[in-house]
């Protein structure tokens, strides 16, 4: 997958919100968005310009691919996906999204970002239910444990956040066993599990066209 090489902070102000793409600087005063809320550029805050509706519907896709940190292609294609499943499309999507190795990884706790999160999987870190997974768009379901590989526990990044993990927030459709340090998927996200941050409706138009 290409990867986006774009100043990470910059992609958050050209949003105007946080996209959580830096690990633990997000949360210190020293998050850019903090620092200098408005878009990149050369003569500083101009104002926020006014969107056509199809531009407001780009931006928000924009900012929500950037949020997953996915390209193009791999957004679509999981659109595409949750648009065949009955319900509604823009929640399938959303959970969709969420049920990512990558993102699970990230939201619970293995990781401080989802591009840090993506790299651990690449590198072979994880298995999900016994089966060692370098895969991040592989797809968990309920009921799957994801667990940091036995060679993998003595890795000098995992023992420095042993304690942290044990102490991290995560999403009530995970469930967190210090004993192994590992992840069990209770169930998909529900409705309230799902970004707040993301119009969904505005994705769902900007794609039906
Ligand atoms: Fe975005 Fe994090 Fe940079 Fe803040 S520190 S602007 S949340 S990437």
């Amino acid at each position: 997958m290409g990867r986006n090489i774009d100043n990470k902070c910059k992609q958050c102000r050209r949003a105007g919100e946080k996209l959580f793409l830096k690990g633990e600087r997000c949360f210190t005063p020293k998050c850019a968005i903090i620092k200098r809320n408005y878009a990149p550029g050369f003569h500083g805050p101009k104002g926020h310009k006014r969107l056509s509706d199809y531009g407001q519907q780009l931006a928000e896709k924009q900012k929500a691919k950037k949020f997953y940190g996915l390209a193009e292609k791999q957004f679509r294609l999981t659109f595409d996906k949750a648009v065949k499943k009955v319900g509604d499309s823009g929640k399938n999507f959303l959970r969709a999204l969420e049920m990512r190795l990558d993102n699970v990884v990230y939201r619970a706790g293995f990781a401080t970002s989802r591009a840090a999160a993506r790299q651990l999987v690449n590198h072979g870190h994880f298995s999900v239910n016994e089966v060692m997974t370098d895969i991040p768009s592989f797809m968990v379901k309920p009921g799957e444990v994801i667990k940091i590989k036995k060679t993998s526990e003595k890795n000098i990044y995992f023992r420095n956040s042993a304690e942290k993990l044990k102490k991290a927030e995560r999403p009530s459709w995970l469930n967190f066993s210090a004993d192994d340090l590992s992840v069990k998927i209770l169930h998909e996200p529900q409705d309230t599990d799902l970004p707040l941050n993301l119009n969904i409706q505005v994705i769902t138009e900007y794609y039906s066209k």
